[in-house]
């Protein structure tokens, strides 16, 4: 059985950018509007010597009468059932928001393996974000920038750690 990797968390962290960078495609749509990319999205990716199934969630499906999160949290769970474990990503530089709370109260609650993942870390614009992120209670973050490659070496390590 192939390993199975999901990529979770809000809108706008950079899911569907580090989606594309381990598929090597531009399969997935990237763009500044939140939650653009509106279906799931699935492809064949690699880290290292790693060769995995990729889960880029969306995170809005359609739902009358539920709110964003639960509607979120939805597609979310679906994902990382299926998966053998899931990159929880959170934005380095907005820092910790209300959602990503929420998620990952809901993560923890639910006891999925996963890597935390704080992403647009390059420069020092992170610090921060990255510092805040242990306040989650998901031990420490491995530190990424997807869109510049960095933070890879680091991730595979962690892979290591959950295979
Ligand atoms: P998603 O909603 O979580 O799938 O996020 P996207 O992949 O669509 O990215 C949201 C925005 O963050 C886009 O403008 C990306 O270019 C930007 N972004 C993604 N990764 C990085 C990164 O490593 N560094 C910085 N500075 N911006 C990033
Ligand atoms: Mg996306």
């Amino acid at each position: 059985m192939a390993l199975t990797i999901a990529i979770i968390g809000r809108p706008n962290v950079g899911k569907s950018t580090f989606f594309n960078r381990l598929v090597g495609k531009r399969l997935a749509i990237v763009d500044d509007t939140p939650g653009v990319t509106r279906d799931r999205r699935e492809a064949m990716g690699s880290l290292g010597d790693y060769k995995f199934k990729i889960i880029d969630t969306a995170g809005l499906e359609e739902g009358k009468g539920k709110s964003l999160s639960a509607r979120m949290w939805q597609q979310t769970e679906k994902a990382i059932e299926e998966a053998d474990f899931s990159l929880f990503m959170i934005d380095a530089r907005a820092g910790i928001t209300p959602l990503d709370k929420h998620f990952a109260e809901l993560l923890r609650r639910g006891n999925h393996p996963m890597i935390l993942v704080a992403n647009k870390a390059e420069g020092r614009a992170g610090e921060e974000g990255l510092y805040d992120a242990y306040s989650l209670g998901l031990g420490a973050p491995v530190a990424i920038s997807a869109e510049h490659g960095e933070g890879l070496a680091e991730l595979i390590e962690a892979f290591d750690e959950m295979c």
